[in-house]
């Protein structure tokens, strides 16, 4: 027998991070009884944004053109290049207002408990992105905790043994620290006072 239409989407909320059954059912009440508007609205949004998103090719980002306004901007400088983890590091970066420079967002970080490797994560195509001729600096901005230092580790090597030039935040940013949950002053700071590595 096939589950029935509620259990299926009960069932479908568990994707959501952190979400167990308990929650999923909570969550399925409240927007089949509750709000019934809204939830049409996220089933709407859900399938549009499935549809028309994907990931830049420069920066890796959610776009909706094949290049995203940021990386097709000429007042940028195209010689700075700053890999962070997700779309809400790079958006605390642009908050400081201190970086004019390109991004490369890889959509996670290494974690091999998840297995999550360098494979997993493209790093072949932050490589290629990197060696563009025109980037002159890497700048890692992953998170202080320990799976964003690895990553910067990883990357760091990565890079240097193709003779690119690779910096990272200076430890303003305290350990364990997320760039999401930091002030934008820390991060500002962190930035002018990055570190070659
Ligand atoms: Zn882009």
């Amino acid at each position: 027998m096939s589950p029935s239409s509620l259990d299926e989407l009960i069932e479908a909320l568990r994707c959501l991070p952190g979400v167990g059954p308990k929650s999923a059912q909570r969550m399925a009440y409240h927007l089949l009884q509750r709000d019934q508007r809204g939830a049409a609205r996220l089933a709407g949004a859900l399938a549009h944004a499935l549809d028309v998103l994907r990931h830049c090719e420069r920066c890796n980002t959610f776009s909706e053109e094949a290049v995203c306004a940021r990386c097709a901007n000429p007042r940028r400088d195209a010689s700075l290049l700053c890999v962070v983890e997700m779309p809400a590091d790079l958006a605390m970066i642009e908050q400081t207002q201190s970086y004019s420079g390109m991004y490369y967002v890889l959509m996670g970080r290494l974690s091999p408990l998840d297995g999550i490797g360098p494979r997993e994560l493209r790093l072949d195509k932050l490589i290629a992105r990197a060696s563009d001729g025109k980037v002159g600096e890497v700048i890692l901005a992953t998170n202080f905790t320990n799976e964003g230092e690895a990553t910067a580790h990883t990357v760091a090597s990565l890079l240097s043994a193709r003779g690119l030039k690779v910096s990272r935040l200076s430890r303003g940013v305290p350990v364990g620290g997320e760039l999401e949950h930091t002030d934008t002053g820390t991060i500002a700071q962190a930035l002018i006072e990055r570190r070659s590595v």
